[in-house]
C-alpha cells in the first residue's frame, strides 16, 4: 500500500495545533505497519533548517495561474518517514502559518504543488490522504484528473476533517484563477454563493474520516456541522471516525528529557518532583498537598474558556491553584491576566506556545481541565492520561472518546466528564477530581487506569489502514 499524506502542518517542521500533530506522527506510524508512506507538507520560514537534508528537487515545475512557478523540494525522515518539504518562499515565509486573506490562494498552490511533486517520484499512490480544508483543492484537483491522466486513474482520495469549524471560505470568481474552472469543479466548491475548500474536500473524496469516533457523529448536526452537516449526513456512508493516538515517544513520563525527573506507574515519585519544579518556576508557593490544576489551551471560545471564567472564583475557593499556559484572544488573554493579578499566590499564567512548558505542566499538574465547547479529538487530555494527571472535560467528540468518567464504586474509569456546556456541570465535576485527589487509594486507581489506557498511533494507524484499503476498493 503506497500512500501519499498531505498536510498544511506537521510535527517537528510546524505546528499550530492538533493537525501538526497528527500529520507529524501518523506517517510514522503508518511506516511502522509496513506502509510506504510519503509526507509532503510546506517549508514555512518557521521550519528549523537542520532538519532538511539535500535539495532533492532543484526545478519542481507547476503549473500556476496560467504560467509555471518554480519551486524546489527538501527531504527530511526527521518525524520517522519519508517527508518532502515545498519550498515556495513566497507564499510559505510569512511571520504566521496562517492568518491571510490569501490563504486559500496560498493552499491551493500547496496542493498543486504536491500533486506536482507526487507524479514527478513516479509511482502513483493508491491512496492521497488530505488533510483540513486546506487539502480540498488537492480532492478536486484528483477527481478532475482521474478522468484524463492515467498516473491517477487508480488512486482513491480519502479526507480527513481536524475541524469543521475551519472551512477555507473565498470568492467563487477565483476558482477559475486557481484552474478550477470546470462545471464540475465549480459545484464541489460552491456553497451559499461562495467557494468552501472544505467542502469540495467533503464532497468529491473518495472516503472521509473524521478524528475521533464521536466527532464523525457531531459533524452530522447543525450544531457542529457548520453549515456542511447536510453534506456529511449525505455522504455518511462513507464517513468513519478513528480517534488520534498520540506519540508515545514524544510524550512518555519515563523518558521525557523536558522534565527534571521521570515516573512511571510503578514509581510516581517523579511527579512530585515535577510538580515542586514547576510551582517554583511559575512563583507559586510550594505546597505538594495543595491540588495543582493545569491548562494548556489556544484561547478561543472553541476551547471553553467561558466556562472557566465563569468558574474560576469557585475553583480558587477550593484552594486548588491553577497554572495557564497559552495565547489566543485578547478578551481571554487579560481574563487569565485579571486572575493572576487578582491570586497571584493561587494562579500563574504564560502566555504564549512553550512545548517544554507543555510537557512539564502535564506531569506537573493533579489535574487538568479541558471544558471544550466543541473538540475534534484533543490531545492533551491524552497527554494528562499518560502522565498520571486527571482530565476534567466536556463530554464531546476526542475527549468523550478518551475519558471514562470515574466510578468511585468499582474504582474504573480515568477522568471526569460533564456534558451541559454550564459552569456549574463543570464545577461539579472539578470538585468530584478534587475528592478523589484526596483519596490516596482513588487517586492511586484513577492514575492507574489513565496511564494504562491505550492511546498509541499504532492503535489507530490500523485503522487507517482498513480505511485506505476501503478507499482503494472503490
Ligand atoms: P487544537 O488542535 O484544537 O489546538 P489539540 O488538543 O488537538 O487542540 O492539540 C493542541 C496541541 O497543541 C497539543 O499538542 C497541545 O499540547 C499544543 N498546544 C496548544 N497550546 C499550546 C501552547 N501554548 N504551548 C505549547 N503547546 C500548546
Amino acid at each position: 500500500m503506497r500512500v501519499a499524506l498531505i498536510s498544511a502542518e506537521a510535527v517537528p517542521y510546524s505546528k499550530t495545533g492538533g493537525l501538526g500533530d497528527v500529520a507529524g506522527a501518523l506517517p510514522k506510524a503508518l511506516t511502522r505497519i509496513g506502509i510506504d508512506a510519503v509526507l509532503i507538507t510546506p517549508l514555512y520560514l518557521q521550519t528549523k533548517r537542520g532538519y532538511l537534508e539535500t535539495a532533492v528537487i532543484d526545478d519542481l515545475d507547476i503549473d500556476w495561474r496560467g504560467g509555471r512557478y518554480k519551486a524546489k523540494a527538501f527531504y527530511s525522515r526527521a518525524n520517522g518517514s519519508p517527508t518532502f518539504l515545498i519550498d515556495a518562499p513566497e507564499f510559505f515565509y510569512r511571520d504566521s502559518i496562517y492568518g491571510y486573506t490569501e490563504d486559500y490562494e496560498r493552499f491551493a498552490f500547496f496542493c498543486r504543488a504536491a500533486l506536482t511533486l507526487v507524479r514527478l517520484l513516479g509511482t502513483p499512490p493508491e491512496i492521497l490522504h488530505l488533510n483540513d480544508w486546506h487539502c480540498g483543492f488537492a480532492a478536486a484537483e484528483l477527481f478532475e484528473r482521474r478522468r484524463y491522466d492515467p498516473f491517477w486513474a487508480k488512486t482513491r482520495s480519502v479526507f480527513s476533517v481536524h475541524n469543521m469549524a475551519y472551512q477555507g471560505g473565498f470568492d467563487l470568481g477565483e476558482l477559475w484563477k486557481l484552474d478550477f474552472a470546470s462545471e464540475r469543479a465549480r459545484n464541489a466548491f460552491a456553497l451559499n454563493g461562495y467557494a468552501s475548500a472544505m467542502k469540495a474536500g467533503l464532497e468529491v473524496s473518495d472516503m472521509l474520516s473524521t478524528v475521533s469516533r464521536r466527532y464523525a457523529i457531531e459533524i452530522q448536526t447543525p450544531e457542529y456541522g457548520y453549515g456542511l452537516d447536510w453534506l456529511t449526513r449525505l455522504r455518511a456512508d462513507r464517513l468513519i471516525g478513528i480517534t488520534n493516538g498520540i506519540d508515545y515517544e514524544v510524550w512518555n513520563p519515563e523518558t521525557d528529557p523536558e522534565l527534571p525527573a521521570n515516573y512511571s506507574l510503578a514509581d510516581l515519585s517523579g511527579k512530585s518532583t515535577c510538580k515542586q519544579f514547576l510551582l517554583e518556576k511559575f512563583g507559586l508557593p510550594v505546597d505538594l498537598n495543595l491540588p495543582l490544576i493545569g491548562s494548556i489551551s489556544r484561547l478561543t471560545a472553541q476551547k471553553g474558556i467561558d466556562l472557566i471564567m465563569q468558574a474560576a472564583q469557585e475553583i480558587l475557593e477550593t484552594g486548588a491553584c491553577l497554572i495557564s499556559l497559552g495565547s489566543g484572544e485578547k478578551r481571554y488573554e487579560e481574563f487569565w491576566q485579571s486572575l493572576r493579578d487578582y491570586a497571584p499566590q493561587q494562579v500563574a499564567i504564560y502566555r504564549g506556545y512553550s512545548e517544554p512548558l507543555a510537557h512539564l505542566i502535564e506531569a506537573g499538574s493533579d489535574i487538568f481541565i479541558m471544558p471544550s465547547k466543541f473538540e475534534p479529538c484533543g490531545l492533551n487530555q491524552m497527554y494528562s492520561l499518560r502522565y498520571g494527571t486527571i482530565p476534567v472535560v466536556r463530554a464531546v467528540g476526542g475527549l468523550d472518546d478518551t475519558v471514562e468518567q470515574w466510578d468511585a464504586v468499582n474504582q474504573k474509569g480515568n477522568g471526569f466528564k460533564f456534558t451541559p456546556f454550564e459552569a456549574s456541570a463543570f464545577v461539579e465535576k472539578i470538585y468530584e477530581a478534587l475528592f478523589v485527589y484526596a483519596d490516596t487509594e482513588s487517586l492511586a486507581a484513577i492514575r492507574k487506569n489513565g496511564m494504562a489506557a491505550d492511546n498509541s498511533w499504532e492503535n489507530a494507524a490500523t485503522k487507517y489502514l482498513d480505511l485506505y484499503r476501503k478507499a482503494a476498493s472503490l
